[in-house]
């Protein structure tokens, strides 16, 4: 499961709460999918009828659960949400889609881990709003077709590639959140120290928005941390209240964080650069091995330290550097 960057507290949970964009207009960044969501939502408004299914990829953190409940709110409508591991059997989402009202936004997070049986029967609701439910066993079995009422299907995951293509073809679109440039957030820190009524310099916030990893989460719950460390050691929020609260929780000058490290270390040291498969990866640096594709490289990848090959991963020269050794020169030895 990939519970690294989620919500860790109710504490946590209330914070990105009160922190949501609650419009397009507000959300920061990813302007191409703003877009192609305004256009999709406006259409569907004209047109007086459900918008599209929509899928939304990308790293945990970006904003996903973020547009679903946007989704649901520019259109007025009521929201739903639940998850890929909360649905097990295809009876788990039969209960949920059955009781959907006309018009509302059903978010399946992590849609990537529900139960194949119910996968086939999303299929079916997603295109003619519409299930079957089985009724006895053997023999005597049979499927009683049960109307729906018109919904909209928004569907997260923090890898495309894994979901079946009859269910992705099923999307009328699909949205791939890209990680934020640090002048984003930036802009998100910047909201959200108002919202919070943090007095902190612009030069602190852009020292975190520089280390969040392109992350928003990220980027607030660091806000946080050097709101801490201001408080308790009485000084500004300032540059140096962020380098201290940073180093103190192992984010380093670049924004990777200790797993990030353990990681490009490991293909490193370990593997002399590699490459080096995913799993034989994950078990040497004791995490799973969706974690570490899911979170871990695709942030390596962006930051130019690790790059895919069809052999492996394989470390850049800026990998080597960034851990203050020198690149290897042979290859192949
Ligand atoms: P995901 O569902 O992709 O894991 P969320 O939608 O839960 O991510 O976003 C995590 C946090 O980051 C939320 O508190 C949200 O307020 C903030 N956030 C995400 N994207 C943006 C954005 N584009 N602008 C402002 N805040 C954002």
């Amino acid at each position: 499961e990939v519970r690294r960057v989620t919500p860790e507290s109710d504490a946590e949970l209330a914070f990105e709460g009160a922190l949501r964009p609650q419009s397009l207009g507000e959300f920061v960044g990813q302007h191409k999918v703003r877009r192609q969501l305004q256009l999709l939502l406006e259409a569907a408004a004209l047109q007086s009828r459900t918008p599209d299914h929509i899928l939304l990829a990308g790293p945990p953190g970006l904003g996903k659960t973020t547009l679903a409940m946007i989704v649901a709110h520019e259109g007025q409508r009521p929201l739903r949400m639940t998850s890929g591991p909360a649905i097990q059997h295809a009876g788990d989402l039969a209960a949920v889609l059955s009781s959907l009202v006309p018009g509302e936004v059903l978010f399946i997070d992590e849609i990537h881990r529900m139960a194949r049986s119910a996968e086939e029967m999303l299929y079916l609701a997603m295109e003619d709003f519409r299930v079957d439910i089985m009724v006895g066993k053997g023999a005597g079995a049979t499927s009683i077709p049960l109307e729906l009422a018109p919904f909209t299907l928004v569907g997260a995951t923090t890898r495309a590639g894994l979901l079946p293509n009859p269910l992705r073809d099923r999307f009328g679109f699909t949205a791939h959140l890209e990680f934020y440039e640090p002048e984003e957030l930036h802009q998100v820190l910047v909201r959200a120290a108002r919202l919070l009524t943090l007095a902190i310099d612009d030069d602190a916030l852009g020292e975190i928005a520089r280390r969040s990893r392109g992350t928003p989460r990220i980027a607030n719950r660091l806000l946080r941390r050097v709101r801490d460390y201001a408080l308790v050691h009485g000084g500004a929020a300032d540059r140096t209240a962020v380098r201290a609260a940073l180093e103190l929780y192992d984010v380093d000058e670049q924004g990777l964080d200790r797993l990030d490290r353990a990681v490009l270390s490991a293909v490193v040291e370990r593997f002399d650069g590699g490459p080096v498969g995913l799993s034989t990866l994950a078990v040497s640096v004791g995490e799973e091995a969706e974690t570490i594709e899911a979170v871990v490289e695709p942030f390596l990848v962006r930051s130019g330290l690790l790059s895919r090959t069809p052999r492996g991963r394989v470390a850049t020269v800026r990998a080597w550097q960034h851990l203050g050794l020198a690149p290897r020169t042979t290859v192949g030895d």
